[in-house]
């Protein structure tokens, strides 16, 4: 169960027309940053709105658990209802990409073709992507990591793929500079980069809105919205109680679960029976082996390399080098006493991979009566079969190289949450149309991640900023 919301406390008052925002961007993340610059740089006033706090390069929380429970949506970790799965999401300015690891793919063709058969929108071309994949690239620093920066855990993901004849390819991130090569390491950068390296869309969107007069408010948890024909009120809590904000416009950028919890609360549902479907999530399950040497699987730029095979890909599932901050390992085999201590003595042996599956499960996103976000999903046995054929190889991969044991994470997660407001042509099957207006509502609009409308099987968040920069173009023109 995650995070209850407060009370409607919606009024509709006459405000004064300097008060009144062109656009009200509620959630700052990968999407809301892009939004937020380039409809600001248009020359709009724009608002927005965030329920985390702000953070700087030089007040990110120090050390594993504070910025677990400061940076993330439930103090670290939320789950479904049946508490198999976990989820992970950001909640302060620049959102996911404060925490992510910030590498950035471009959908290939599978994806694509598939988007555009399930929703009818026919932007979802390689040539009608191309510029807008090149015009949010052109404010990121891209590095295709080289291999002097891969570590041990990394050169054994290698060596294991080429030995079972699977490719791979090395990994693009959004990064500036990292200085691995002088001893630094890129852990502790998910819970935020102190060093300003990290492409997140505070450094590379964020910060230039607001030079150029955005105005941000954080720690805001917008709780409804009210559409009408000359705006929208979005009203919530912060630290001193309720208030709202008017625009009119309203972008809703709060993620898959930040925005289907919005529409939800605030009555949509009625008029958009898709709202809350088709919720997925690539689970991610990761494989940890022992070695006899250290592996030091943390240290450095701890992820540099994936497999990229078009065999994996048909079977509907990537492999990547991963690792995970000590705290985590420690509570994801959670024994106590000595037997921790020993099992946290072998920290610098292990090496780790992990199986992202692309799930066709569609799970559904519902609120209850106290407006709490339910997260119901279930895997298909076809997802099923994938897991299983993942992890099958990742064991064979591991017991090839030597590895003393090989042992699993007994929890999975989701980190790419997708859905609950799919695009379509439809109303009946999808929320928002290919302009990205919410079906209906005139004044309502979103790019996030709620809107994709099925597993895509890559990492999402550079076509999300990509395809909002694509509305910023086309709320702009208008
Ligand atoms: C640990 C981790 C690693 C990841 N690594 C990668 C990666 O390497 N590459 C990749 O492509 N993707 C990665 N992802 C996923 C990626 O970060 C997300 O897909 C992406 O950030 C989603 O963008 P978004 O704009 O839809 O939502 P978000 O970036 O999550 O932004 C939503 C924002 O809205 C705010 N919000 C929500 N509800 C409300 C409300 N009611 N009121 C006010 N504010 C609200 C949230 O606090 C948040 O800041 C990773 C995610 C995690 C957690």
């Amino acid at each position: 169960m995650l995070g209850g919301l407060p009370k409607s406390s919606c009024r509709v008052v006459r405000m004064p027309d300097q008060d009144i925002f062109d656009f009200i961007i509620v959630g700052s993340g990968t999407s809301g940053g892009v939004l937020a610059q380039r409809l600001q740089h248009a020359g709009a006033r724009c608002l927005l709105l965030e329920a985390g706090k702000y953070y700087k390069t030089d007040t990110f929380p120090e050390n594993e658990v504070d910025y677990s429970a400061q940076l993330f949506w439930g103090g670290g970790l939320e789950f479904d209802t049946q508490c198999t799965m976990g989820f992970l999401r950001g909640k302060c300015v620049g959102g996911g990409s404060i925490v992510n690891q910030c590498l950035l793919d471009r959908f290939d063709n599978v994806a694509l073709d598939d988007w555009k058969a399930v929703s009818g929108v026919d932007f979802f071309t390689a040539e009608a992507m191309e510029p807008l994949y090149a015009a949010v690239e052109a404010d990121l620093t891209l590095v295709t990591l080289p291999e002097e920066h891969r570590n041990r855990n990394a050169h054994l993901f290698v060596r294991g793929l080429e030995r079972a004849g699977i490719g791979w390819a090395p990994l693009r991130r959004g990064q500036s500079d990292c200085a691995t090569e002088h001893g630094n390491d890129c852990m502790p950068c998910l819970g935020g980069c102190r060093r300003g390296s990290k492409q997140s869309t505070l450094v590379a969107f964020i910060r230039r809105a607001e030079r150029e007069g955005l105005t941000i408010v954080p720690e805001f948890h917008a709780a409804r919205i009210e559409h009408r024909n000359d705006g929208v009120t979005v009203s919530g809590r912060n630290g001193s109680g309720a208030a709202f904000f008017q625009g009119r416009r309203c972008i809703l950028a709060g993620g898959s679960f930040g925005t289907t919890q919005l529409l939800l609360a605030s009555g949509f549902k009625e008029c958009l029976p898709a709202l809350g479907r088709g919720f997925t999530m690539h689970p991610q399950y990761m494989t940890f082996a022992e070695f006899d040497e250290p592996v030091d699987a943390h240290k450095g730029a701890f992820q540099t390399v994936k497999s990229a095979d078009p065999g994996l890909r048909g079977k509907g599932h990537k492999l990547e080098n991963v690792f995970a901050p000590p705290v985590s390992v420690a509570m994801l085999f959670a024994r106590g006493g000595m037997e921790l201590q020993e099992f946290m003595l072998r920290y610098r042996y292990l090496a780790c991979m992990e199986v992202a599956v692309r799930d066709e499960a569609s799970g559904e996103l519902a609120i209850d009566r106290k407006g709490r976000l339910r997260v119901r999903k279930q895997l298909t046995a076809q997802d099923c079969a994938r897991r299983d054929d993942g992890l099958r190889t990742v064991r064979g991969i591991f017991e090839s190289l030597g590895a003393k044991r090989v042992f699993q994470s007994p929890l999975y997660f989701g980190l790419h949450l997708m859905g609950g407001c799919a695009i379509g042509t439809d109303p009946t099957r999808s929320v928002v149309s290919p302009d990205f207006q919410v079906h209906g509502y005139k004044n309502l609009y979103s790019a996030d991640t709620s809107i994709y409308p099925n597993a895509p099987g890559i990492n999402p968040a550079l076509t999300c900023m990509a395809l909002s920069h694509r509305l910023a173009v086309l709320l702009a023109q208008r």
